[in-house]
């Protein structure tokens, strides 16, 4: 057994641990390469930052940090507070190569630019979409900003929590976001901390909705 898993079995039912392995181990698999990529970032973050990291080899972190990304439902209090891990670097706006709206934004953006909503949306695949993407039509790639900031889609709002495939707020895995990788690794903080407290805390709870 591994050290995490030593671990985890003082914090969870053997019932909650299965369930919530296995949500892990989905993550590895839907995500494949990306996800690993994200939690090398995370692992590397925990290992500059969190000195009680450093007892547990990188598998082991790879496993803290797939199991605290799918427990607890991410809040935007918790966003809000590490806020300052984004470090304006612009991937979100400038590399997402689909940027999803809801069709409200759709409407209200149109309006509020007085163009039609096709000039300035697409529907695809069931969802609307901002036009052009890859770099976002309302990036300016001179100061970094968006151009219509205060009119920005709730995507952009939120990003980067975004709603998994269980309708829950969860952390998008972009290994280039730091915000993002910084969310994770605080979660695994929590983590680690309630397995060194030796106790089962309240927003540890699997959160998968299934
Ligand atoms: S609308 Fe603004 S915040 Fe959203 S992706 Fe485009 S430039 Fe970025
Ligand atoms: S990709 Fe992440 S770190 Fe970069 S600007 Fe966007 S939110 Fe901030």
């Amino acid at each position: 057994m591994s050290l995490a898993t030593t671990a985890l079995t003082g914090l969870f039912s053997e019932t909650d641990l299965t369930r919530i392995n296995s949500l892990a181990a989905t993550n590895f698999q839907n995500l494949g390469q990306k996800y690993q990529k994200f939690i090398a970032q995370v692992i590397r973050v925990l290992r500059e930052n969190f000195p009680s990291a450093t007892v547990y080899n990188d598998a082991d972190l790879a496993q803290l940090a797939a199991i605290a990304d799918v427990i607890g439902h991410d809040s935007r209090a918790m966003m809000k507070r590490l806020k300052t891990a984004c470090t304006g670097c612009g991937w979100c706006c400038s590399k997402t190569k689909r940027i999803v709206v809801t069709e409200a934004d759709a409407d209200r953006i149109s309006r509020k630019l007085k163009q039609k909503r096709e000039a300035l949306f697409v529907f695809n695949n069931g969802e609307w979409e901002i036009r052009q993407a890859q770099p976002c039509q309302w990036w300016n790639p001179r100061n970094g900003r968006c151009t219509i900031y205060n009119e920005r889609p709730h995507t952009c709002r939120s990003w980067p929590l975004g709603i998994n495939d269980n309708d829950i707020n969860a952390i998008i895995p972009q290994s280039e976001c730091n915000y993002a990788v910084v969310a994770l690794a605080h979660k695994t903080v929590m983590l680690l901390q309630a397995i060194e407290a030796g106790q089962g805390v309240q927003p540890l709870a699997p959160a998968a909705g299934i």
